[in-house]
């Protein structure tokens, strides 16, 4: 492990345990420092880590709540349905996930981890399913609830109080990387699952690209922000394969990776979108599905229907 003094942002705190797969095995430092940005006022720095064990990447300590918030201010969000593309975009990716759990025959309670504003629970009502909501943004909380969905408001899983075995499906949709305990939030979705219930979330998939970028720039202030705009603000990163090691270890099994589950238009994304996209496609087939770069992915994943803890 590494226990250099950094001048920016004083002694490290370094990780005891890999935030991803709860490994101790050789942490080290990456070379960049998030640059998560806040409301007039300067960038707050985040160091970020790397676990031997997972490859995962992930940042330690994460921001506290009023970094978090004040990070918010920075952003303009936008409604779904202010941007219909955008939104019919995200509706053919929710639909992709709902044809998954369609498919694996499950049904009955669904609980959306990062909920946002019901978006998901409306499809998943109209397919037949109970919907659960959770989040820490107000707003999205209230709409979730004038919906009809019971929706628990907090900023983690573990402190939300779920009992053993309460639901057949659990999603989260481009929220995992930001939960603060990436690996105990997998533990516990395991836990609050019934036996053959279903996991399916949706992912930015950059860490491979993540550990390119980093390899090949000189530490710096131009690599924190090539980093930053790269990672955005999520927490942590992780490759699909590796994720789906760490899902294996808790007991799914059945995995089903679905590529290309982009979130914007295909008429409306950016040259480098596309490139990402297709690029990946092409590295995909042509490493015989062993190397999968695609930027925007869906994993799903059931526990033994005969198995309970
Ligand atoms: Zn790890």
């Amino acid at each position: 492990m590494n226990d250099v003094q950094s001048p920016a942002t004083g002694a490290f705190q370094t990780p005891v345990t890999c935030r991803l797969c709860g490994s101790t095995d050789q942490i080290r430092k990456t070379q960049f420092t998030q640059l998560y940005s806040q409301y007039q006022k300067p960038y707050h720095r985040v160091d970020w880590w790397q676990c031997s064990t997972c490859k995962g990447m992930f940042a330690y300590p994460v921001p506290d709540i009023g970094t978090i918030i004040d990070h918010w201010k920075t952003i303009n969000y936008n409604r779904a349905e202010d941007v219909p593309e955008l939104h019919n975009a995200r509706q053919r990716m929710l639909g992709l996930a709902l044809a998954d759990l369609r498919r694996r025959r499950v049904c009955g309670k669904i609980l959306d981890i990062g909920s946002n504003y019901g978006y998901f629970l409306q499809e998943a009502a109209a397919d037949g399913w109970t919907g659960f909501g959770f989040d820490p943004c107000d707003q999205g909380v209230a709409r979730t609830r004038e919906l009809g969905f019971d929706t628990r408001q907090g900023w983690e899983l573990l402190e939300a109080g779920y009992p053993d075995h309460a639901f057949d499906a659990v999603t989260s949709f481009d929220a995992f990387c930001y939960v603060w305990h990436p690996y105990e939030t997998l533990q516990e979705i395991r836990r609050i699952l019934k036996p053959g219930g279903a996991v399916l979330m949706r992912l930015t998939n950059k860490r491979h690209i993540a550990q390119w970028t980093a390899q090949r720039m000189d530490p710096g202030e131009r690599l924190n922000m090539k980093m930053t705009t790269l990672l955005q603000n999520q927490f942590h990163s992780i490759a699909i394969d590796d994720l789906c090691s760490v899902l294996r270890r808790l007991g799914f099994f059945r995995f089903r990776i679905i590529r290309r589950a982009s979130t914007a238009p295909w008429s409306r994304m950016d040259r480098r979108s596309l490139i990402a996209y297709f690029g990946a496609e092409s590295l995909y087939y042509l490493s015989l599905g062993r190397l999968n770069v695609s930027p925007g992915v869906i994993v799903s994943a059931q526990l033994n229907p005969g198995e309970s803890d």
